[in-house]
This record gives C-alpha cells, sequence and structure tokens, in this order.
C-alpha cells in the first residue's frame, strides 16, 4: 500500500463536532494499541460509552492511516460532501433480536434495499449520516471497524478490534435472538465473540455457507447463528449474491427474531 503524504487533508471529522450521530465528544478516550482497546472496551461502562470510545479509535496504524487517506481524497473528489473518516462504530437497536456483522460499505445499496423488503430498515437507502435510516429490532455491527486496503485486514488488526465486537455484544446479548454473519470473515469472528461471552460452541465449528444454521443453546433462549454471503460488489456483480438470496436469509432471521413482517402498504 501506497498512501501519499497529504497529511494536510487528512483529517477526520472532530469528535463532538456536530455530525450527525457522533457518539463521541473531545473527551471521549482514544485507544492508542491493542491494551487500551481491551481496558477501553472492558471499562465503558454503558453501550453509548462504549460505541462513542469504538468511534474514535486509533490502536491499528495502517488502519488509521488507510481511512484517513481515503476520506481525503474523497474530500478532494467531491468537495460537497464530508467524510467521517473515524472507525464505524456499532449502530443500531439498543434491544436488538437480529444482530448483523457487516464489514464492508459499497454494498450498502444492496444490503439496505433487502433490510428494508424485510421490515429490518425504515427506508431501503442508506445514503449518509443523518438521512433518516433507523434499523428495525436489529443491530448492525462490523467485526473490523476501519475499512483495510482491499478490505483485508491482518490478523493482528483482527485480533486488536476484537475486544470492541465483544463488549459490545455483551450489552445487547440478552435481547438477541439471531446473528445473521455477512461473510466468513464475520462467521469466524462470530465465533470469537460467541466464545469470549462464554457460550457453549459445537465442536468441530461447522463450515460457512449461504443459508447455514447453527441453533447455539444461550442463558436469555436459543439463539440462530445465520451465514449469508457477503453483498459485495464482486459477490453481486458476479450473481453469487442476489437480492433474492439476501431477502431469504433476512426473512428467516425476521421470523425466527419473532419481528413483525413489514406492511404491504
Ligand atoms: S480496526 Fe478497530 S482496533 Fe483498529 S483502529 Fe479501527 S476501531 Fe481501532
Amino acid at each position: 500500500m501506497t498512501v501519499p503524504d497529504n497529511r494536510a487533508l487528512t483529517l477526520p471529522v472532530s469528535p463532538g463536532s456536530g455530525w450527525p450521530g457522533d457518539p463521541a465528544t473531545p473527551r471521549t478516550p482514544v485507544a492508542a494499541d491493542a491494551g487500551q482497546v481491551r481496558d477501553l472496551a472492558a471499562g465503558a461502562g454503558s453501550l453509548a460509552e462504549l460505541v462513542a470510545r469504538q468511534s474514535v479509535c486509533r490502536a491499528c496504524p495502517r488502519l488509521v492511516e488507510w481511512r484517513e487517506h481515503v476520506a481525503a481524497v474523497k474530500r478532494a473528489s467531491s468537495r460537497t460532501e464530508r467524510y467521517w473518516g473515524r472507525p464505524i462504530p456499532g449502530w443500531g437497536d439498543e434491544r436488538p433480536r437480529v444482530g448483523r456483522i457487516f464489514t464492508g460499505d459499497r454494498s450498502g445499496d444492496v444490503l439496505f434495499a433487502s433490510l428494508y423488503r424485510c421490515g429490518l430498515a425504515v427506508q431501503p437507502t442508506s445514503t449518509a449520516a443523518g438521512d433518516g435510516q433507523r434499523l428495525i429490532g436489529t443491530r448492525m455491527v462490523a467485526a473490523v471497524r476501519c475499512a483495510p486496503p482491499d478490505n483485508k485486514p491482518s490478523v493482528t488488526e483482527r485480533d486488536t478490534c476484537a475486544p470492541w465486537l465483544t463488549a459490545e455484544f455483551g450489552y445487547v446479548a440478552g435481547s438477541v435472538k439471531v446473528i445473521v454473519c455477512l461473510g466468513g470473515f464475520a462467521w469466524q469472528a462470530a465465533w470469537t465473540m460467541l466464545r469470549s461471552a462464554g457460550y457453549a460452541l459445537p465442536r468441530p465449528r461447522p463450515a460457512f455457507g449461504h443459508g447455514a444454521e447453527v441453533p447455539l443453546p444461550a442463558p436469555g433462549g436459543p439463539v440462530l447463528l445465520l451465514g449469508c454471503y457477503h453483498p459485495s460488489q464482486q459477490n453481486t456483480f458476479t450473481g453469487r449474491v442476489t437480492p433474492p438470496m439476501l431477502d431469504a436469509v433476512f426473512q428467516r432471521a425476521r421470523t425466527v427474531a419473532g419481528l413483525p413482517a413489514p406492511s404491504t402498504q
């Protein structure tokens, strides 16, 4: 990876500067390495503070440089838009019945259209912060919160980010009935998250596949792990995953979670 030295442009959105939905303030503590991620995730004290801390994390130098570079380049090519340039914190219902692990952003059009058709989002698009999009009984979290170059985080980056995911799951686990894993990377991250949360897991681990289902016993009632091909540009372009395939998974998730079907009006 080569990142041009354009640091004058590499300015992420400042915490608490008025970005719609920004969970952080200038006083939110910033994790600078893996140990600080573990400490700040474990000691957040509330889901809101955890999400704020996620959103300012700087623990992975390569990903911080990349995300701020991408934000700067996009700003330069589109002066009318601002870019976040910070980690993507967990988002959605605080008492979800469906938890989604989503690691990409270019696939949002396909993903949100499906969620809307399945009654899990209030509108079919998610175009910008403050656009009115809202998830229904559902929470979206990423296994690695900073989009990496070529969508390939290193093992170290994956492990550094994992405590954010585990801590977030701890706040919502009591109400989660279904976990939809978008892609094999999310499937693997889910096992780590569930193991850290004390769930009894099958051995050997079931293989990932589109439509794969693994019922898991949990203190608050069974949780269903559902596999779904990631709606990446490549997967949707090649037809590996289609809108009906996504709809089938999310309709299944909604039914298992006991959420109402969308209105046909
Ligand atoms: S990937 Fe995760 S741990 Fe690494 S900088 Fe981003 S939020 Fe922090």
